[in-house]
Parts: C-alpha cells; sequence; structure tokens
C-alpha cells in the first residue's frame, strides 16, 4: 500500500543574492503549509531534506519550482510513514555544506564528471579506479559500497587534509567519489581536480539514487544508508543485502544507533538494546561511570544498581582517573 508521507531530499547550486530574504520567504511558506525539516541557504544555492504528507510536499515542490533558478531542482523522494523530523528550520549559512576551503569551489565552474547509476556500478567494479567514500566515519560505517574507501574523519570539513594525506593512493588512478544525495561530490571532486587529480567523476544524485534506479538497485552496496533525519538509516541495496554495521561492545552485526549516555561525550555508537543496558550506554568506561549518565537518568537506577552493572563487567563506580 502506498505510504502517507514523503520525505525530499534536494540541493542546488544557484546563486541567491540576497540569503535573508529568501530564508524569510522560505520558512514563512514552510511553515505556513506544515512541513518539517532543515534546509540551508547559502549565496551558492540551497540544501535541504523535508518531509510532509503527500500534499504538504507536492505543495512544497511547486513553490520550489516556482522560485528563479530553482525550475529544474531535482528532489530525490522516499515513502515514509510519519514525518522523519521533528520541527522545520530554514538557517542562512556561509556554504551549503561546510567544507572551509580557504579558495572556496564554486561547482557550477569545476565539478568531476557526473556517473549514472549504471556508469557508477562499471566503474567501480573496474582495476583502474579507486572509489572514494566523501562521507564521515559513522556514515562509513553503516554502509558503504564494496571496496570503497573509508576517509578516517568524523568531519567533511577534514576530508581535504585527509586526501593531501594520503595522496599516495590515489594520485595516478582514476578516482570516483560517491555520497549521500552528491552535494558534497559536487565541490569536493571540483576539490580534487584543482588539487591536480587528473580524472575524478561523481555519483550523480547519490546513493540516494543509486538505490532506487530500476536497474541496479543498489546493487554492490553492503549495509545500510546513514541519514541525516529521524530515520537514521535506511535500504539501498534490494538485489542482496548485508548488514556491515558492528555492535561497538561485541562486533556482532548491529545497525541500531544510540548517542553515549556520558552528555559531554555525544558519541554515536551501534548497540543492541541488551548491550546499550549491560554497559548503561556508555562508550568508554569513563562516559559510564560519568554522574550524568542519561541512561542512568532515563531508566531510574539505583546507585547499587548502577554499581552492579559495572561490576559485571569489571568496573566500578569508584574508580578514579589517576589510579
Ligand atoms: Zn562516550
Amino acid at each position: 500500500m502506498e505510504k502517507k508521507f514523503r520525505v525530499l531530499l534536494f540541493y542546488k547550486y544557484q546563486t541567491i543574492d540576497d540569503v535573508e530574504s529568501f530564508v524569510a520567504e522560505h520558512l514563512a511558506f514552510c511553515k505556513s503549509i506544515g512541513l518539517k525539516g532543515r534546509v540551508l541557504v547559502g549565496t551558492e544555492g540551497i540544501n535541504g531534506t523535508v518531509s510532509g504528507t503527500i500534499d504538504q510536499t507536492n505543495q512544497y515542490k511547486d513553490f520550489v519550482h516556482s522560485l528563479a533558478g530553482f525550475e529544474d531542482l531535482w528532489f530525490k523522494e522516499d515513502e515514509a510513514d510519519t514525518y522523519a523530523h521533528k520541527k522545520m528550520f530554514v538557517r542562512p549559512r556561509e556554504e551549503i555544506v561546510a567544507l572551509n576551503l580557504d579558495d572556496d569551489i564554486n561547482p557550477l565552474e569545476l565539478t568531476g564528471k557526473y556517473l549514472n547509476p549504471t556508469e557508477f556500478r562499471d566503474a567501480i567494479t573496474s582495476d583502474d579506479t579507486i572509489v572514494l567514500d566523501t562521507r564521515n566515519d559513522y556514515e562509513y560505517d553503516l554502509g558503504h559500497f564494496k571496496g570503497a574507501i573509508r576517509p578516517d574523519i568524523r568531519n567533511f570539513r577534514e576530508l581535504p587534509q585527509w586526501v593531501r594525506d594520503n595522496k599516495e593512493q590515489f594520485m595516478d588512478k582514476k578516482v570516483v567519489v560517491y555520497c549521500t544525495g552528491g552535494v558534497r561530490c559536487e565541490k569536493f571532486s571540483g576539490w580534487m581536480i584543482r588539487e591536480g587529480f587528473s580524472d575524478v567523476a561523481q555519483l550523480h544524485g547519490g546513493i540516494d539514487t543509486y538505490g532506487k534506479d530500476p536497474d541496479v538497485r543498489g546493487d554492490l552496496w553492503e549495509g545500510k544508508m546513514y541519514v541525516f533525519d529521524e530515520r537514521i538509516a535506511v535500504d539501498i541495496n534490494h538485489v542482496n543485502p548485508t548488514i556491515v554495521g558492528k555492535d561497538w561492545y561485541d562486533g556482532t552485526p548491529c545497525e541500531r544507533y544510540v548517542n553515549c549516555a556520558n552528555p559531554e561525550c555525544n558519541e554515536q555508537i551501534l548497540a543492541s538494546p541488551e548491550n546499550e543496558a549491560k554497559y548503561v550506554r556508555g562508550c568508554s568506561a569513563e562516559c559510564r561511570r560519568h554522574p550524568r549518565n542519561r541512561y542512568v537518568a532515563e531508566n531510574n537506577l539505583s546507585t547499587q544498581e548502577w554499581e552492579s552493572r559495572l561490576n559485571a563487567i569489571g568496573e566500578s563506580l569508584s574508580v578514579s582517573d589517576i589510579a
């Protein structure tokens, strides 16, 4: 049965002269129809994900397509059972994806070759091609293309330095890059060309488009795709799905993300409900005995119960960091 909600993922690099009034009008429209989500607006364009009923998302698409320069904006759509966001934000930003280059790249002037899903599949199975995931480490760890390189970065703005440090891996090869919906690769592939990489291509429309393509149907994708909304993980491979996520505590297959219960840490980790309880959702011994551990508070654990759970894994509340 067709679901009643839609999630839209979209971006467009297109010069916006008056960001402030664009933001105000955009937010007013979204609120007037009851849409939810997050849209970033900069002089370089817009980047967003929103959710709502079929009617709300149709109204939003018509609205965006009525804006000068955005008539052909490409919306990627998912069906959903409910909203994928809690609130509606439209925010001004220096960049619609933060790469923080000293000398910014305009993808309208410099960007990598676009590959459609079939071309991308051919490219990533070819021996002389390097596949680079441009997303963050925790996104990669939930799912990625078979054989893709995992940059050791927590944030997109760290990627240029990482590539410079690991240059020897790519310099004389063809490079293909991919990301969730394509917006990061537009800029990043342009940067790689400027850095001197001669043959750089990008997956047009991102993993999202690849998973929906009727010919490739997500083939060669392993695990799930991380998304920055309430759903967290979505299916991509409809040919032979696998699980690559691993439980933080015992390494068993897992696709359930939780945030470390230490509010000062908040590290995103994969954990089963059993291990979450066993380890009071702390990513380290220090986080497990942190005085403001949120798992302990949420579950009203007595100090005695907290201590006995830590004892069961060979730890204690009373351990001093100095000892
Ligand atoms: Zn932690």
